[in-house]
Parts: C-alpha cells; structure tokens; sequence
C-alpha cells in the first residue's frame, strides 16, 4: 500500500495525507466516571449524552481546513449545549435541510491536546445534515483552536494530532 506524502509548508517535511483523526469519545467531564456512574446517570448514544438531566452534549466535528490539502482535518469533540439547543438540534436530527438552522451557542466540552483554553470555550455548533456530524465554530479567540480553526494549520500539526491516537 502507498501512501500519499505531502510537503509540510512549515518544515518541509513529508507527511503522510491520510490519517486517522483525533476523536474524542465523550465529554471529558463524562470520560472521568466510572462506566458504573455513566450508566447510572447519562442517557447516550454515540451522538448525545444527557447527564443527571442537567447537562446536555452533542458530538460534532471541529474542522481545520489543513494548509497544503484541499481536504480539511476534523477532529471529533462535543459541545455542551443549553437543553432548549439539545431538543431543537434532536427535532432537527432527521431533516435534510437542518444546515439552515442558525448556529447555537455552546461549550468545548473536551479540552483538545495541545490546545490552551480549550474546555469550556465558547463555541457555535452549526448543523450540517442528516448524516453528517454538527460543526463546532470557535469563537473564543483565547482559545488556541480559534485561530487553527481560522487560518488553517500546517500539514504537521494534523499529524501531531493524529498522534495522540496511537
Ligand atoms: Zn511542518
């Protein structure tokens, strides 16, 4: 099998396009508890959790366009949304046309390696479709993912994420 290698625009190094990318499979705040208390007090899927009723997280995508590649990175992340957003977004969930749906505001609900003030950053989840996972925007600026969001990262720092997965 061959590989696809692309030159780093930041170090000229020969990365490998195609990777896994870096997921994240449940809010760090859900992550922490034993499997016993998750059972005990969340209702999810792999696309929701609702903990103890009161906290409400959707798992999206946060796509970073990659600098040398026409095809983005997307790491997968959640956001924590208000219930109000949660039910829209489960009445939406089905529909083709939920991209029209303006953004809701939300919350970072997993604080993303190599990141600074990522957990609890403010964000927007836009809805994409029927079978494809809402989007995180990133609108708190503190938040080292805003500006990778924003002006793209180098080809090299997809593959630190990927990393992670290992
Ligand atoms: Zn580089």
């Amino acid at each position: 099998m061959t590989q696809e290698l692309i030159r780093c625009s930041c170090c000229d190094e020969m990365v490998p396009a195609d990777d896994a990318e870096l997921t994240y499979r449940l809010p760090d705040a859900i992550a922490c508890m034993s499997q016993e208390d998750i059972d005990e007090t969340c209702k999810y899927t792999s696309d929701y959790v609702v903990c103890e009723e009161r906290y409400f997280y959707i798992r999206c995508v946060i796509v970073l366009p990659v600098k040398e590649s026409a095809r983005d990175y997307a790491i997968g992340a959640w956001a924590q949304v208000s219930p109000k957003s949660f039910n829209r977004i489960w009445e939406l969930w089905d529909e083709d046309d939920q991209s029209q749906e303006p953004p809701m505001r939300g919350l970072l609900a997993n604080n993303v390696h190599l990141n600074q003030n990522a957990e609890d950053a403010e964000v927007e989840v836009q809805l994409t479709g029927s079978s494809s996972r809402p989007k995180i925007i990133i609108k708190d600026p503190e938040c080292t993912l805003y500006t990778e969001q924003n002006y793209g990262i180098p080809i090299h720092r997809a593959r630190e994420y990927s990393d992670l997965c290992r």
